[in-house]
């Protein structure tokens, strides 16, 4: 929001100019320009945004392509925030998650783009699941109904992964900001200080728990469930936009039955309509459990709403 205020068919206009003549300094606009001394990083959403701001530290300046309140999942690209990505010095993305934005790096930021999902390789879409689509009480190792051989992007709910991302991400900004290598690697590795320390709270917080079950809006929760041995029912797929048909509700009402669920999440960015139905139907409560894709307006950053996503499992799973 504070790098480009010029209009739009101003914005249009450098774009074009961008991917004809391969220009690369941004000394078209008098009012903002590029910020010569900092390193100009477009993060793709809210955890990438978290990881470069922390380890570029003040060498960098970190701009957000999802406006705070929206969902990062269906992110469409107006031509400002197009000329922004051809203009970045790196953006940080997650193939896969925001096909707009991989087709923009593809066409203007190619060499400049720094892929959070090579780091490691990505889960099956399934391999967080609890599926009973075939009737039988069918559980993690099967594969999934939904998005056949898909990889599920949500891997910034495990600490230690985010962590990795994060060295690897330091390494990148060393090749594009050589003098300052040696800070991003210090930064990183503070970081995974921070990181590890909240891992080792969610293995002892969520060790010994009556119920290992839970039943989330969408099934954002692969990495976190697979880490901590829980087990997420995913109302929704791996989006949260698809809508749930009745016979999915059932199954879900059922299936939060069957576990004893005392609790039915929702996300702070996506409506609580469905989670609410489905708590009434079983009489539970509704919690938010944040999958952490956008901050929303309570503030915090990665840290805080991981510790209050703990506590909100620790209470929702009467652990001890
Ligand atoms: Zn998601
Ligand atoms: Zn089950």
């Amino acid at each position: 929001m504070n790098i480009r205020s010029a209009p739009r068919t101003l914005a249009v206009a450098a774009t074009a100019l961008l991917a004809l003549g391969g220009v690369t300094a941004c000394s078209d606009d008098g009012t903002t320009g590029a910020d010569p001394q900092r390193v100009d990083v477009v993060a793709a959403f809210y955890p990438l945004q978290f990881l470069a701001e922390r380890i570029g530290g003040d060498a960098v300046k970190v701009s957000n392509l999802v406006k705070p309140g929206a969902e990062p999942h269906d992110l469409e690209l107006n031509p400002g925030q197009v000329g922004q990505v051809a203009e970045a010095e790196l953006v940080v993305l997650l193939k896969g998650f925001q096909p707009a934005l991989d087709e923009a790096v593809e066409q203007n930021a190619k060499e400049r783009a720094f892929d959070v999902s090579t780091v490691q390789p990505l889960l099956d879409a399934a391999a967080g699941g609890h599926d009973h689509e075939g009737g039988e009480h069918a559980h993690p190792e099967e594969p999934g109904h939904e998005e056949g051989g898909a990889k599920d992007p949500h891997l910034w709910l495990d600490p230690t992964r985010l962590a990795t991302v994060g060295d690897k991400l330091a390494e990148r900004l060393g090749r594009a900001d050589p003098d300052r290598a040696a800070d991003y690697t210090t930064r990183a590795k503070a970081l995974r200080v921070e990181l590890e320390k909240l891992d080792a709270e969610f293995t002892a917080g969520l060790k010994t728990c009556q119920r290992r079950e839970i039943v989330v809006s969408h099934t954002a929760f692969g990495y976190l469930t697979g880490r901590y041995q829980l087990e997420q029912i995913g109302i929704t797929g791996l989006s949260p936009d698809n809508e749930p048909s009745p016979q999915r509700l059932a199954q879900v009402a059922q299936e939060a039955r069957e576990h004893k669920a005392t609790t039915i999440f929702f996300e702070t960015l996506v409506s609580p309509k469905v989670a609410e139905t489905i708590a009434a139907e079983v009489g539970a409560k509704t919690a938010v459990l944040d999958p952490l894709e956008g901050l929303s307006t309570g503030g915090g950053d990665y840290l805080s709403v991981m510790r209050t996503n703990l506590a909100t499992l620790r209470t929702a799973l009467s652990c001890s």
